[in-house]
């Protein structure tokens, strides 16, 4: 494998040299190829890595496998003429989201997402006694879980939810499982669901979520179309080689956030293997699967507002959700995860297009048939340097994000939405990762002992409080506290929208 000269790789990036300020370049005049710090993948994390230690006057090189910037956050125009977030879309917690301090930099418009959900039952709209029975069971199994999640021995969501949840059981396994966390509530740790962070409030970027972590990598150079096949740790003492199809590039540091399950399948090896703890805790953080079916639909046949939130009463995991009207659009989002979604994804496009389509007649009526215009589906499962959505712990399984923390053979550190204990699942999560693995890297750098943070002790936690949703689901606080009902479902008429901007 030949090694990478100062010059190729220099000559392979000269498009982003052009338009952008070396930040890999250090002030010390190193090459490129040469660097303190490589940094694997050019998501979320690898973007706040590449922020930190640039602030820091460090030199790095970002790589990534694929064409494009933003990992699983990624927004395109192509398929519908406005923006389409193919996967993170939910600008999550934004209050304390580290992305959202950055929007002024952007120039980008956020605006804060409705609450509340609506809920059919066929082809009308939920009573409000109705809503009341659904909040209700909402509630009793989001308390069940974190009471489990507290108790000696951890065991699956699933085992945790109420006997008695009667007509709304499946939307809530629905709605806490795959809508939430990409997987059944039977493969999920009630611990690790305990432990996350309240994600009951939203906000959207107008342009994208994609779109806003694209223009927060403006100025990074990336090296892309750049796989890293192989990470050698042993074979020139104290510096790490990255070997990739280009070349192989060295460093003292590397930091890598490629998906728990691209690291499992081995499409990076590392010499000698992975060490027994995180191939045992990779086991633990398999990715669940998540996916959009985007239809645009003309002239709003569904009646809806912008970016509502639909449910079903469920009968079964043939279910799904639908995000409306996105940003003001013609474009809907039906949203499918877990088991379900994983079969149906492996069918293909098509029968993903062809369920939603269904779905949406049995809920609206087969009118909204001749509405549907151009389509198009995610299937992050196939996608070979993602390979699935994002990961929630199995049962048993919560050690694992901070194992994962732990730097391989003292040279490489992990990063990513699964390496975090409270934010997993989120681009804001992903980025405090990055940023954490940086700011120990930067210490390592500087002769500084290892921090305990490069362990990360997560940051105080501002409530065990409500479940994530891609839409605010309620989750009670554990006891003495009183739940939160802010986020609760509402009838149609009685919404109201609070706007950040
Ligand atoms: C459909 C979907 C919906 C979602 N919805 C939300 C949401 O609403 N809100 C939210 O906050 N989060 C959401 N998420 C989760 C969020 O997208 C992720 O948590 C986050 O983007 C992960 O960032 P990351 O940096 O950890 O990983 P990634 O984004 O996967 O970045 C890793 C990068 O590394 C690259 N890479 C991998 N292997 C290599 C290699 N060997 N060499 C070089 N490069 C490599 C990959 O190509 C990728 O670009 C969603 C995810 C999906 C799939």
């Amino acid at each position: 494998m030949p090694r990478l000269s100062r010059r190729s790789f220099l000559a392979g990036s000269a498009a982003f040299a052009a338009a952008r300020p070396a930040l890999g370049q250090s002030s010390t005049g190193q090459a490129t190829a040469d660097v303190d710090v490589i940094i694997v993948g050019a998501g979320a994390a690898g973007i706040a890595a590449a922020h930190t230690l640039s602030a820091a006057g460090r030199s790095f090189t970002l790589v990534e496998a694929t064409n494009r910037v933003g990992g699983r956050c990624v927004t395109e125009t192509q398929s519908f003429g406005v923006p389409f977030d193919r996967g993170a879309h939910w600008i999550q917690n934004p209050d304390i989201n580290p992305l959202t301090k950055l929007v002024a930099r952007t120039g980008l418009d956020i605006y804060q997402a409705p609450s509340g959900q609506r809920v059919r039952i066929g082809q009308r709209r939920a009573r409000e006694s109705e809503l009341e029975d659904y909040l209700a069971a909402t509630v009793r199994a989001n308390r069940a879980i974190v009471q489990a999640g507290h108790g000696r021995t951890d065991v699956d969501c699933l085992r945790a939810l109420p006997k008695d949840l009667g007509d709304w059981r499946s939307t809530v396994e629905f709605v806490l499982g795959p809508y939430a966390n990409a997987r059944d509530l039977g493969e999920m740790s009630a611990l690790d669901f305990s432990k996350s962070t309240d994600r009951a409030f939203g906000a959207f970027c107008r342009q994208g979520y994609g779109a806003l972590l694209a223009k927060l990598a403006d100025g990074i150079p990336v090296e892309l179309q750049t796989p890293v096949t192989q990470v050698d740790t042993q074979t020139r003492g104290s510096r790490v080689d990255a070997v990739t199809p280009r070349g192989t590039l060295s460093c003292r540091y590397m930091i890598v956030t490629a998906s728990t399950e691209v690291l499992a399948s081995e499409r990076v090896k590392f010499d000698k293997g992975l060490p027994k703890r995180h191939l045992d805790a990779l086991a633990k953080l398999k990715l669940g699967s998540f996916d959009h079916i985007a239809l645009e639909l003309a002239g709003n046949p569904l009646g809806l507002q912008r970016d509502d939130v639909v449910l079903e009463r469920s009968s079964g995991p043939r279910t799904a959700a639908l995000l409306a009207n996105v940003s003001g659009t013609p474009l809907s989002l039906v949203e499918v995860g877990g088991g379900f979604g994983r079969e149906l994804s492996g069918q293909g496009e098509a029968a993903m297009v062809e369920f939603a389509v269904e779905w949406l007649a049995g809920l609206f009526g087969n009118d909204l048939k001749r509405a549907v215009q151009r389509t198009a589906a995610t299937r992050w499962d196939a996608e070979p340097w993602a390979l699935g959505a994002f990961a929630s712990a199995a049962p048993g399984g919560q050690w694992a994000r901070r194992a994962m923390m732990e730097p391989i053979r003292d040279r490489v550190y992990c990063a990513g939405e699964a390496v975090h204990e409270t934010l997993w699942g989120t681009v804001g999560g992903a980025w405090e990762s990055g940023a954490r693995a940086a700011e120990a890297v930067v210490r390592r750098l500087a002769g500084l002992p290892e921090p305990q943070s490069s362990a990360a002790p997560p940051k105080p936690e501002p409530q065990a409080a409500a479940q994530q949703g891609r839409g605010a689901v309620p989750k009670p606080e554990p006891e003495p506290r009183r739940s939160r009902t802010r986020a609760k479902p509402r009838p149609e008429r009685q919404r109201s929208r609070r706007r950040r901007h």
